[in-house]
């Protein structure tokens, strides 16, 4: 039977190319939840929504359409905001230093929990984000809490954001990953932590193999 697996963890971990692979193998859905939160501030930088006015807030969320759709290129579901693939966009910096403030909203956490919850009634699907495991499926049958090195990450993260903007600098990324970190862990609605019944994997020393055979193992179990 199908079931749903979770991956929650600080920035940068590689939750999403662990899910990814897990996902193909199991042909089971990913699920990238951060995108969703990702396209949410895209909007709100776009059409300068202020993240502090419950009202606008509210207002925005209301003219958002979120939906993923497979790209067979990519071998992963791209997201689209209003009918537009803002897959690349979503990964700028700008909108790395805006997500965690507008993620840490009430209203923006209950509009994108909800449609998480919806993409999983079927099960099958392996969802990686921060809260995944505690509040979005608190009982999911595997949960993953991915935990790396912070140089490890800082130069993972860096080498993606490189490909498309040469200008950016190693200290620009370590900042905003530090800052998110932070943000995502002391924010008061369901803050980043480890779900009492995941299980941690550390992939700061191990290859994609090794770590697709770890979880592997724990979803037959
Ligand atoms: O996973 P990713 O790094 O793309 O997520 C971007 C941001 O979205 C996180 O730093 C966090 O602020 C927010 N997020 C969240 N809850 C999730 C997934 C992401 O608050 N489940």
């Amino acid at each position: 039977h199908k079931i749903i697996v979770t991956i929650d963890g600080f920035s940068s971990c590689g939750k999403s190319t662990l899910a990814k692979q897990l996902a193909r193998e199991l042909n089971y859905v990913f699920i990238d939840s951060g995108a969703m939160y990702r396209a949410i501030t895209l909007y709100f930088l776009r059409n300068h929504v202020n993240h502090e006015k419950s009202a606008e807030v509210k207002k925005a969320l209301h003219n958002i359409e979120l939906w993923f759709e497979f790209n067979e290129r990519s071998g992963r579901s791209d997201i689209y905001l209003n009918g537009e693939n803002v897959e690349a966009l979503i990964r700028d910096l700008l909108v790395s230093e805006h997500v965690s403030a507008i993620a840490a909203v009430k209203e923006v956490r209950e509009f994108a929990v909800d449609q998480q919850q919806k993409m999983g009634e079927k099960k099958g699907i392996v969802m990686d984000g921060r809260d995944i495991g505690t509040t979005v499926f608190p009982d999911a049958e595997l949960k993953i809490f991915m935990t790396a090195d912070p140089a490890v990450r800082v130069e993972r993260r860096f080498k993606e954001l490189f490909e498309r903007n040469p200008d950016i600098t190693l200290d620009e990324v370590r900042i905003n990953l530090e800052m998110r970190d932070y943000m995502d862990s002391n924010r008061e609605i369901s803050p980043l932590r480890k779900a009492d019944d995941a299980l941690v994997l550390d992939n700061s020393n191990l290859t994609m193999e090794e770590q697709l055979k770890v979880a592997h193992k724990w979803v037959k179990e």
